[in-house]
């Protein structure tokens, strides 16, 4: 008879300190559903279980107007009137919602390959491809561009649609420290078996894979050194700009435009449409080539259904706003004010503020687990919401706050978050340093 040790139960339980701690900030999350745009503001509903019919209701509370401190919509361009939210009724009147089939078989359309040409020409690369969501862009594209008998090189705080992409391609997997250059060089010159009968590499692809802006360190890529690195060792960079592209760069163009650097010395550029453009999907562009290869292997082409119509509407209109108009310059540099501002005022409270100064993505250490929780219960109460996170996504006790900064906010709304945080702050201790900023 099978032995009762042996059994595993299909679910995790969440009764250890740690997993009851990950387990109530999730609970949090999913008992307040968001009932509108995710814009500037937004309204949150609150649920709760209820013991008495033993399943989650709605309390009629619903805080309403609270200032969004938690998306990803740099831009601003997740909105519910203008050019955009028209641009995306009459798609959905034209094509209707649903595409019911992958682009190799009857789902490439129109608008798919004008968003394809209209992306390429702003990258000023030869192709583009694009997909229905971005984390499937990365966790299928790697696949079919290494495999066994290569070697990947991704830095430590890669996010997890390339780690799973590259544990599926079959390659073997070297991690460097986070943009940390010499470390990267130690890992391309141990690529090398020097020695008798000859010095080789005895790998068919090196594939160096980085981000532009890491989503929870705020941090830039070094990319002249990676790409300085690359024609030394004869590399491959795979570059993600999910949280760079429209984000960065004097018109948005990205990390690329950020250092002066022609896109086309990147090997595969890759990016998402669910930040900067207020829609969802992905992009992987670069040479015709690669392009070619990529429609023709990849899994998401495939099998995988093509991107709404009503969302390549959305990516088209803010594109051209983006690309065209002063509307999109300004809103260009709005997000890059706004940034700069919010985070000289953490750090003048003595927040410890992570990542570049000219990242929207602003983290601020909190540290112990325990505060999370507390940290944005008191800042919704006061009109925001936050995203706090924390283990598995950090290591265990660096965890954080993790401001998203957009181009809607105003300066107000900025202010009266700082004076927030600082109030609860106070309490919660995560004031740590008396840093002097100008
Ligand atoms: N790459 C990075 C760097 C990300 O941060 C994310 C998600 N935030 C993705 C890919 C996945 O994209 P999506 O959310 O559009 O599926």
């Amino acid at each position: 008879p099978l032995d009762m040790k042996d059994f595993v139960p299909l679910y995790a339980s969440f009764e250890s300190f740690y997993t009851r701690n990950i387990y109530n900030r999730i609970q949090d999350v999913f008992n307040r559903p968001i009932c509108s745009v995710p814009g500037a503001t937004i309204d949150i509903a609150e649920r709760r279980f209820s013991q008495s019919g033993w399943k989650y209701e709605y309390t009629g509370k619903v805080h309403k107007d609270v200032v969004n401190l938690g998306s990803y919509n740099y831009l601003g361009f997740a909105e519910k009137t203008g050019a955009c939210a028209e641009a995306a009724i009459d798609a959905v009147k034209k094509y209707g919602v649903g595409i019911c089939s992958s682009r190799q078989e009857i789902g490439n359309l129109d608008i798919h390959v004008k968003l394809e040409d209209t992306m390429a020409k702003y990258l000023d690369v030869d192709a583009c491809m694009t997909f229905g969501m971005g984390f499937a862009t990365n966790s299928m594209n790697i696949p079919c561009l290494v495999s066994k008998g290569c070697l990947i090189i991704s830095d430590e705080l890669n996010h997890a649609s390339l780690v799973l992409g590259c544990r599926l391609s079959g390659a073997s997997i070297q991690v460097f420290k986070h943009n940390d250059m010499d470390d990267l060089e130690k890992k391309l010159r141990n690529a090398v078996v020097y020695g008798q009968p000859r010095t080789h590499r005895p790998w068919k692809k090196i594939l160096i894979i980085v981000e532009g802006v890491y989503s929870m360190e705020g941090s830039i890529v070094n990319l002249p050194g990676v790409l300085a690195l690359k024609k030394k060792y004869k590399a491959y960079v795979f570059l993600d700009e999910a949280h760079s592209i429209g984000a960065l760069g004097e018109t948005g163009r990205g990390v690329t435009e950020y250092f002066g650097i022609h896109p086309k010395e990147i090997d595969i550029m890759m990016g998402t449409f669910t930040k900067s453009f207020g829609a969802a999907g992905g992009y992987i562009a670069g040479s015709k080539d690669l392009v070619e290869h990529i429609r023709g292997f990849s899994h998401s082409a495939c099998y995988a259904t093509s991107m709404s119509p009503a969302v390549c509407a959305q990516i088209l209109t803010s594109l051209n706003i983006i690309s065209s108009t002063e509307e999109g310059k300004k809103r260009i540099e709005r997000l890059a004010s706004n940034s700069r501002m919010f985070r000289q005022g953490l750090k003048k409270m003595g927040a410890i503020v992570y990542g570049n100064d000219d990242s929207p993505v602003v983290p601020v250490m909190i540290y112990l687990p325990a505060k999370l929780g507390a940290f944005s219960r008191e800042m919704l109460e006061r009109g925001f919401a936050v995203v706090v996170v924390g283990f598995p996504a950090t290591p265990l006790v660096e965890s954080r706050v993790r401001f998203c900064i957009s181009a809607a906010l105003s300066k107000k709304q900025l202010e009266d978050a700082l004076q927030a945080i600082s109030e609860i702050g106070d309490v919660l201790k995560i004031k740590y340093s008396s840093t002097k900023v100008d």
